[in-house]
This record gives structure tokens, sequence and C-alpha cells, in this order.
């Protein structure tokens, strides 16, 4: 396939290159506290929306642009080159999937709130019994009066402590196999019932958490599909955010590339052929990463396919050892200057880079999907 860009994509690229270069935003990772961090990221968002940035690769009756995903691979990636936060990833997953499965009334109440940085997202899906193997949860939501009375735990549910409203799952019928009998659910964090708490990591970040549910009424109209539609709907939340392309990992990645060449410069490294290579070997894999998405977006759109399917897995994996090679390398660059110095403290980063391997489904996961469900590899 042709790599290059199309005369639209060069103009698109050209334009969004001088709108970053001029918009002056402050970076959400310099907050020093989750509400200042929040705050910013509601601004960047907004920021995004206003000049026309978010959602461009969505169909036009769904809120979007009606642009080939491939612009928003180009916006992915050019945020990560200039100097701003991340692409705001999340707009891929929780407005998106209410974009696709919810009904007009739920897309006028959520999208444009969501776009417009109003309305921050968490997602209940894992349980502390139920991870890899999420339809074996627990959480369950009982028929009532005009809706559902929902109970239960959620755990790992990233910004839950600042976040507005929780995007979850939640299981409907005992009867049915445990896949069938989910529905998901959109389930304001002000609703009675309901606490939320943070669950530091090990790197300090309070950024996950863990949210109860005690007998919280969910009315009808927030239900996301059809009763037992959960797992379909999870399926395709997976194959977004697993994707590096349509979340932000792709301008994390380049982002934290710069910071290394930069670490690597500062300490009058750049002429060590072994920091060279390695810093050659991290930029190559992420350049790697941008192509494969370029090739499973073409082939999407050539099939004209609205989800990105099961082959996110491929980049899950790729972005994974990218960043974790990446991290790696900043400690080997460091040395033992840490311990001298605190200035430099690599370990912040380090330990999140561990993360990667773990969420949105670990690596033993995207391994079993791309067996299993993309090469069609017998189970043993
Ligand atoms: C920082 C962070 C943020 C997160 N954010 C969210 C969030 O916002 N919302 C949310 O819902 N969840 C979130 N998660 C949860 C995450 O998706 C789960 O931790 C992950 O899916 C693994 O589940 P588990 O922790 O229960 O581990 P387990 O499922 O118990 O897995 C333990 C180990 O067994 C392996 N394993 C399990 N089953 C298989 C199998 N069939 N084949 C091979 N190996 C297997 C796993 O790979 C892993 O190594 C987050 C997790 C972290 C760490």
């Amino acid at each position: 396939m042709d790599y290059r860009d199309t005369p639209d994509e060069a103009a698109f690229r050209h334009q969004l290159r001088g709108w970053l270069a001029e918009t002056k935003v402050p970076n959400w990772k310099d907050a020093d506290s989750i509400s200042e961090a929040q705050r910013r990221m509601r601004i960047w968002n907004k920021a995004l929306h206003d000049a026309g940035y978010l959602a461009i690769g969505w169909p036009t009756e769904e809120g979007g642009q009606g642009l080939s995903p491939i612009f928003n691979l180009i916006l992915n990636d050019e945020i990560g080159k200039a100097d701003c936060p991340p692409y705001p990833g999340w707009i891929n997953i929780f407005p998106r999937a209410i974009s696709i499965h919810g009904t007009d009334a739920q897309r006028e109440r959520f999208v444009p709130a969501t776009l417009d940085g109003e309305i921050i997202w968490c997602q209940g899906f894992s349980e502390p019994g139920a991870g890899s193997d999420i339809a074996s949860m627990s959480t369950r939501a009982v028929r009532s009066e005009g809706g559902w009375i929902i109970s239960g735990q959620k755990l790992w549910t990233t910004s839950v402590i600042y976040a507005d409203w929780c995007f979850l799952l939640a299981r409907t019928d005992d009867s049915v196999s445990k896949h069938r009998g989910i529905s998901a659910f959109l389930v304001s964090l002000d609703s009675p019932g309901i606490t939320a708490g943070a669950v530091e990591l090990a790197n300090g970040n309070p950024e996950t958490g863990q949210l109860f549910l005690d007998d919280v009424f969910v009315p009808d109209d927030q239900m996301l599909g059809g009763e037992g539609d959960g797992w379909r709907i999870a399926l395709s939340t997976f194959s977004y955010e697993r994707n590096p392309v349509e979340t932000e990992y792709i301008s994390e990645l380049r982002q934290w590339m710069r910071s290394a060449e930069q670490l690597a410069s500062d300490l009058g490294k750049l002429d060590d052929i072994h920091v060279r290579r390695r810093l050659a070997d991290i930029r190559t894999r992420i350049d790697g990463l941008v192509y494969v998405g370029l090739e499973q977006l073409s082939a999407r759109v050539a099939e004209g396919r609205v989800y990105p399917g099961e082959e996110s897995s491929v980049g899950k994996l790729l972005w994974t050892y990218a960043g974790q090679e990446m991290q790696h390398f900043v400690l080997d660059l460091l040395g033992s200057r840490p311990l001298a110095d605190p200035q430099y403290n690599p370990m912040g980063d380090y330990i999140w880079s561990r993360v990667l391997s773990v969420f949105g489904g670990t690596e033993q996961i995207q391994k079993n999907v791309l067996a299993w469900r993309v090469l069609g590899l017998p189970r043993v």
C-alpha cells in the first residue's frame, strides 16, 4: 500500500500543525493535583472540539465529520509530535459507543457534552473476581419500576474519582449463558447508593479506583442497547480501547520518545553508538506501529467496517512493547544517577509502563485473541 498522505490528508496535516503550534494548552501531567489535572483535561478537550478536531472520523449522522478514520490517525500522531497533552482517546471509547449503540435521545444527551469536555467518563467493567474473564462478573441489575436496581463492586475503574458518569456492565439475566446475560448501563456517579474511592498504584498515582454500587436506581433510558446486549457492546468498546490509533497511545509514545531523546542529549550521550541504536530501535517500533495502524485503517475503510475489530490486539501488543522498552531504556540511560540526584526520578514512568501489559486486557489475553479469533488457531 501507499503510506504517503493523499493531497487532502497532507492539507489537513499542514493545517493541524499550524493550529497545534499556535495553541498553548497547559500539560495536565504537570498538574499538582487530580482536580487541576481534570480541569486541564477538560480545557484541552474543549479546545480540540471547538477547533473541529474531535470525532472527525465518525459518520455525520452519529455526530462526527464523516472523514476517513485515517484523519484520526494523523491527528493522534501530530499531537504526539507537538508540545501539548496527548490526544483525548476516551472520545473514541465512551461517546463512540453511545453514538453507535445508543438511541437518538442518548446521543443528544451525552455525545455533545462529552466532546465539549463537560462529561468525563469512567469504565466499570472489571471487578475483584472478574478481570480477564469479565463475563463472570457478579454485579447485578434487577428490574424495578421504570428502571433497574444495580448492586455490586467495580475495581480498577480509571478516573472514577473525578469522572461524572460510568459506563458499566451488570448481569441482568442468570438463566442464560454468562456472556448473554449481561447489559450495559450509563450511570451518573451522583446517583444515590454510589461510593467511589482511589486505588493508589505502585508509582503513587491515584488515577484508578473502585466503585461500590449499593441498590443504585438506573432509569430504563440509561440502558445502552437492549437487554442482554452488554457483551456485544463490550467487544466493540474493546476494539477501540485496544487500538493505539483510536486511543491516545500513539501521541503518548511520541511524547515519551521526545523526552527520552532530550534526556540522552542532556546527559551528553547522543554520540554513544549503543544509545543511538536503542533510540533508533524504539523510534522504529513507534513508526512501525503507526504504519500497522495505517494498514489496518485502510483495510477497514475498504471493507466499510465501523469497528476496528479484533486486529486491534496487534496494536495493543506493539504499543506495550514499545512503551516498556522505552522506559527500560530511560532507566539504563540514567544508571545510578537517580540515587544521587532527586531531579531524576524515572521510576514513576517505568512502573506505569509495566501497566501497559495489564489494562485493556493483558498481554496473554491479546495473544489469545490473535491466536483464536484472528489466526483461527486451535484451542489446545
Ligand atoms: C492501571 C489499571 C487501569 C485499569 N483501568 C480499568 C478501567 O478503567 N476499567 C476496567 O473495567 N478495568 C480496568 N483495569 C482492569 C484490567 O482490565 C484488568 O486488570 C485486566 O483485564 C486483568 O484482569 P485481572 O487484574 O483480574 O487479572 P487476571 O484476569 O486474574 O489475570 C491474572 C494473570 O492470569 C493471566 N490470564 C488470565 N486468564 C488467562 C487466559 N485465559 N489465558 C492466558 N493467561 C490468562 C493474565 O494474563 C494475568 O497475567 C485496569 C487495570 C489497571 C492495572
